[in-house]
């Protein structure tokens, strides 16, 4: 399975997409996370990437596909995975769209995970003092949520037109929110 998991920062992407990734047996692919461990280990790729991740900005398209590509291009993507924070712009898409062709596959499914603002913005504060991230600080977080909206959200109107989208309340107890993605997936 191919799966695209979607959603505001906040909306609990990387929670769920643990679980999922599991319970699916593919990989779970998390830009944010592949971003986070090059900052961490401090490679050129972390260094250029934290500039735009510290205040709140994506990181340029040029430097993400490539990311994508090669992660995607490692075996234990072949049969399936499940993707999360990415496509994130419109050229993404178009990019992941001939990746994938060029292994002769596509997306099966896309999983919104939808939120009310008022609730992503406490559980980000709140993660902030939790995990120390650096671009929970509440300036940061609202120009996410700006980015997110203007940049990505639209992506949801293309994938509705492909018949792929699938919205999925995410508030609520984290396992309440894993059935109803499975039960969205057929699982
Ligand atoms: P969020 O909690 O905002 O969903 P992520 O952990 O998925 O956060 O991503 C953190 C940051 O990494 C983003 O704010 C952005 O700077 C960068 N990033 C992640 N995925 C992408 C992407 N597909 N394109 C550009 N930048 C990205």
């Amino acid at each position: 399975m191919r799966i695209l998991l979607m959603g505001p920062p906040g909306a609990g992407k990387g929670t769920q997409a643990v679980v999922l990734a599991e319970r699916l047996g593919v990989p779970h692919v998390s830009t944010g996370d592949i971003f986070r461990a090059n900052v961490a280990g401090g490679t050129p790729l972390g260094i250029e990437a934290k500039r735009y991740m510290d205040a709140g900005e994506y990181v340029p398209d040029s430097v993400t596909n490539d990311m994508v590509r090669d992660r995607l291009a490692q075996p234990d993507a072949a049969n399936g995975f499940l993707l999360d924070g990415y496509p994130r712009t419109l050229a993404q898409v178009d990019e992941l769209d001939s990746m994938l062709a060029s292994h002769g596959s596509s997306l099966d499914r896309v999983v919104e995970l939808t939120a009310d603002l008022d609730e992503v913005v406490a559980r980000l504060l709140n993660r902030a003092v939790e995990q120390g991230r650096a671009d929970d600080t509440e300036d940061v977080i609202r120009r996410r949520l700006e980015v997110y909206t203007e940049q990505t959200a639209p992506l949801t109107a293309v994938y509705n037109q492909r018949g792929l989208l699938a919205q999925v309340d995410g508030m609520g107890a984290v396992a309440d929110v894993t059935s109803r993605i499975l039960d969205e997936l057929g699982i």
